[in-house]
């Protein structure tokens, strides 16, 4: 009969991070989970396909000695992502999980703090999958859930009920881009004894330090910039010392665990996330600029034009922005925007950004939205800008308002 298995971290940390240098996050980037003399003094961690764990006699198996428990519990590959992954997040972070998916991700760490008769309030702007896992499963599991307006602030103390145990964030909004006040709203659930959970994959860590501005369970999708090549499905839960044992514990208990060649890539990707992200941001800001001073368009909706709604507080609490902003056409048939569209060469059409890769898809909030109503007053169409040629990408954008005109 197999041990029962400790049930304590997934991985214990392996590395003396606490006595490194005070590095600035580019910096953690490069060095974070890193131990290349435990490893024959080759750079990267390896790959550690692995089930069974090996003990060398009976009183070993049976205290579970060693630092390793098996497979599912964490290897090297998984330990040095959770280890890089917590560096970067500074010391408000207690512990990473590492799941199969953002959506993965973000189901667990609803579960872990949510149980039967409680409420969640959901940001209305959410990604569309995660309201989804929430009128469907949680439903199915007597937890309600109470949408609000992302622009709700500290408003949002009048929608806390007695059993109100947890209110998630999404920062700038899926497709939409409202820029929430992170604090505020943090403020008023913690007063209310609710944990706070953030979807922060738009801004990442780099550009958004969620667990120092309140949030206790910050939720990436590593998919996206992690990631960073369009090529693994990752998820991250990064948790304060309020959330993470309860996070810990339902990671344990599902047995959700992360693939190592997906934890190799996700790595991978990170060590380039800084370089990355500062490209994207430079160039989706260029592209956004110049876009609003084209006469087809009636607004872009990024966080950091000072024309946009949110941009006050988007420069109050974050140090950056990635590639991803949308923009609304004036009113024109939707022919006209679907020719646009589809004479672009180097924007792709997918859903799944963060890759190096540029992108360009329509999209319609409308029908998803329960307590606001979304009506920008024109089609609307979300870009995720690559790390090609500024010059080359504006080129082709001209040949779709080519085609745009062409249409009307
Ligand atoms: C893509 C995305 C997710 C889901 O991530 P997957 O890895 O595709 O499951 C969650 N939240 C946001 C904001 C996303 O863009």
């Amino acid at each position: 009969m197999p041990p029962a298995e400790k049930d304590e971290s997934m991985t214990k940390p392996s590395d003396n991070s606490t006595q490194k240098p005070d590095f600035k996050v580019e910096t953690r980037l490069t060095t974070g989970g890193r131990d290349p003399f435990a490893h024959h003094g080759y750079v990267n961690t390896p790959v550690y396909h692995a089930s069974t764990l090996l003990y060398r006699t009976a009183e070993d198996y049976l205290a579970h000695r060693g630092h390793y428990q098996y497979g599912r519990r964490g290897t090297p590959t998984s330990e040095a992502l959770e280890t890089a992954l917590r560096e970067i997040e500074g010391n408000a972070c207690a512990g990473v999980a590492l799941l199969p998916s953002g959506l993965a991700a973000i189901s667990t760490a609803m579960l872990a703090v949510l149980r039967s008769g409680d409420n969640v309030l959901v940001t209305d702007s959410v990604y569309g999958p995660t309201r989804r896992f929430c009128d469907s499963v949680l439903v199915r599991f007597g937890i309600t859930t109470t949408y609000y307006d992302p622009l709700i602030g500290g408003e949002i103390a009048k929608l806390m009920q007695k059993n109100t145990r947890a209110v998630f964030l999404e920062s700038p909004g899926s497709l939409s881009f409202e820029i929430q006040d992170v604090p505020a709203v943090a403020a008023v659930a913690h007063t209310r004894g609710a944990l706070v959970l953030m979807d922060n994959t738009w801004a990442s860590p780099l550009y958004f330090r969620a667990l120092e501005k309140g949030v206790d369970l910050s939720i990436q999708s590593g998919t996206k910039y992690i990631g960073g090549h369009s090529d693994v499905m990752l998820g991250t839960v990064s948790a304060n010392e309020a959330a993470w044992p309860q996070l810990k514990d339902m990671v344990f208990s599902s047995g959700l665990c992360v693939g190592p060649d997906d934890l190799y890539l996700g790595l991978r990707g990170l060590r380039t996330m800084g370089v990355r992200l500062a490209r994207h941001q430079q160039s989706g800001l260029a592209v956004a600029r110049w876009l609003q001073a084209r006469p087809e368009v009636l607004r872009v909706e990024h966080p950091a034009l000072p024309s946009h709604p949110g941009h006050a507080i988007w420069k109050r609490d974050f140090t950056g922005a990635c590639g991803l902003f949308s923009i609304v056409f004036k009113p024109v048939p939707q022919e006209a925007v679907f020719a646009f569209l589809n004479a672009l060469h180097l924007f792709g059409m997918g859903a799944s950004w963060g890759g190096y890769e540029s992108l360009a898809i329509p999209f319609d909030c409308t029908a998803v939205r329960t307590a606001t109503k979304w009506a920008p007053g024109g089609p609307t169409v979300r870009f995720h800008i690559g790390l090609e040629d500024v010059g080359d990408l504006i080129a082709d954008l001209e040949k779709g308002f080519a085609a745009y005109a062409a249409a009307l």
